[in-house]
Order: structure tokens, then C-alpha cells, then sequence
């Protein structure tokens, strides 16, 4: 029982801080996604290709989590943009307390997006609230279509789903439309975004819905300065 009051307070302390960090997003007119993925599923290959096509018209500032090194920052940093790396060393997800040591230096002034990438785990980054508007949950095809059934959390938290490499299709058994019912089951009307991040396939819907996003933002932020 010990336990589970510890674990509590934990998540509750988290939530305040993720909540403040968020009031200063919103201050600031700034849209927060935070993306979700088991490890090799393509949140990094989501942020580079979401990066290269926005960030001519948007600013877009990357926060990547990762227990250890920094080959996705320099990923993401060879497309132009900034990007804090956060070593989480050893934990498997983000929290508010990692991120509040990194927002400081984050100028919120001259971004229109904040892109976090959470570490590799299909668990628990779904307990942890951070700063953000919109959960992101990407799937790749080789894993299976049985994900939403065994980490149903995941799903439920998410706005967006991605399902990424459908160009292996023919390779690997993975049924869409199972995978896309026990979605609905959690989550009646989420969209679902089949693509390929390697081809490129697919990949404008999840564009136009974010850029859908910022725009709202974007006249909020005009509408504010007025
Ligand atoms: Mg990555
Ligand atoms: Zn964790």
C-alpha cells in the first residue's frame, strides 16, 4: 500500500509541474506535442521529417529523451533546428522534474512548436503528464497489430496515432483493421495516420494536422498581441 501512496504523490507532484510548464507554452502561444513509441517504431525519423517540412514556416525548438547518448539530438540538430538532449540515465520515460532543468533555456519567445520526443517504451511515458497539448503514439508495422489491446494506456492518452513503415506490409503480419478497431475501442474518433516515413507515404495528413494545430495557435498568439 506503501507503494501505490508513493506512486501517487509522484504522478500528482508531476502533473503540477507539467501543468505550470504548460501555462508558460500557452503564455507564449506555443503548441507542445510530446511523441510516444516502443524503441525503433520511428519517433526520431518523425521528428527529422516533421522538422524538414515545417520549419521554414514555423519554429520549432526539439526536447529529445533518451536513457543514455545523443545520436538522436545530432539527428535532429543536422536538420537546423534546436534540440536539448535530456539523458534520462537509466529512466524509461520523461517527467516533469527532467524537464523543468531544461525549460529555463528554452527562449518560448521565438518558438511556434515544442517537439518532445519521450523515450522508447510503450508504458509508462503514458503516466507521466508533461507540457504538452497533443500525445502522439507511433507504431510501426513489424510490431504487431495487437498493441492497443496489450497497452491499451497508451492509446487512451494519445490524440494522434501513427503507424509507421507501411511499406513492410507484404512483409509482416500486421492486420490494419484489427489494429484500427481496438484503437477506435479506446479512442472512438482518433485519427490514424498509416505512413511510411522512409517513402514518405501518407506522411502530408499528419503534417496537415499539425499545421491545422498551429495555425489555431498561431491566431490565438495574433489575436492576444492585438
Ligand atoms: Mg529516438
Ligand atoms: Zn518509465
Amino acid at each position: 500500500m506503501v507503494e501505490v501512496k508513493l506512486m501517487q504523490q509522484i504522478l500528482a507532484s508531476n502533473d503540477a509541474l507539467a501543468r505550470e510548464q504548460l501555462r508558460q507554452l500557452n503564455r507564449h502561444g506555443v503548441v507542445g506535442i510530446n511523441i510516444m513509441s516502443g524503441p525503433g517504431a520511428g519517433k526520431t525519423t518523425l521528428v527529422e521529417k516533421t522538422v524538414a517540412a515545417l520549419k521554414d514556416k514555423w519554429r520549432i525548438w526539439v526536447i529529445e529523451g533518451d536513457i543514455q547518448g545523443d545520436i538522436d539530438a545530432r539527428r535532429v540538430i543536422a536538420q537546423g533546428v534546436s534540440c536539448t538532449q535530456i539523458n534520462t540515465q537509466g529512466a524509461c520515460h520523461l517527467d516533469g522534474l527532467m524537464l523543468s532543468a531544461v525549460f529555463p533555456s528554452i527562449d518560448l519567445k521565438k518558438i511556434d512548436l515544442l517537439i518532445i520526443e519521450n523515450v522508447g517504451n510503450l508504458v509508462c511515458p503514458a503516466e507521466f503528464k508533461l507540457p504538452v497539448h497533443y500525445n502522439i503514439t507511433v507504431v510501426s508495422t513489424p510490431e504487431g497489430s495487437d498493441k492497443p489491446i496489450k497497452y491499451p494506456l497508451m492509446f487512451t492518452k494519445s490524440d494522434v496515432i501513427i503507424v509507421n513503415k507501411i511499406d513492410l506490409l507484404p512483409y509482416v503480419d500486421f492486420d490494419m483493421m484489427q489494429f484500427s478497431r481496438a484503437v477506435r475501442k479506446l479512442k472512438p474518433r482518433i485519427p490514424i495516420y498509416a505512413v511510411s516515413l522512409r517513402s514518405g507515404e501518407g506522411v502530408s495528413k499528419w503534417l496537415s494536422w499539425l499545421e491545422d494545430k498551429l495555425e489555431k495557435f498561431c491566431r490565438k498568439k495574433s489575436g492576444t498581441r492585438s
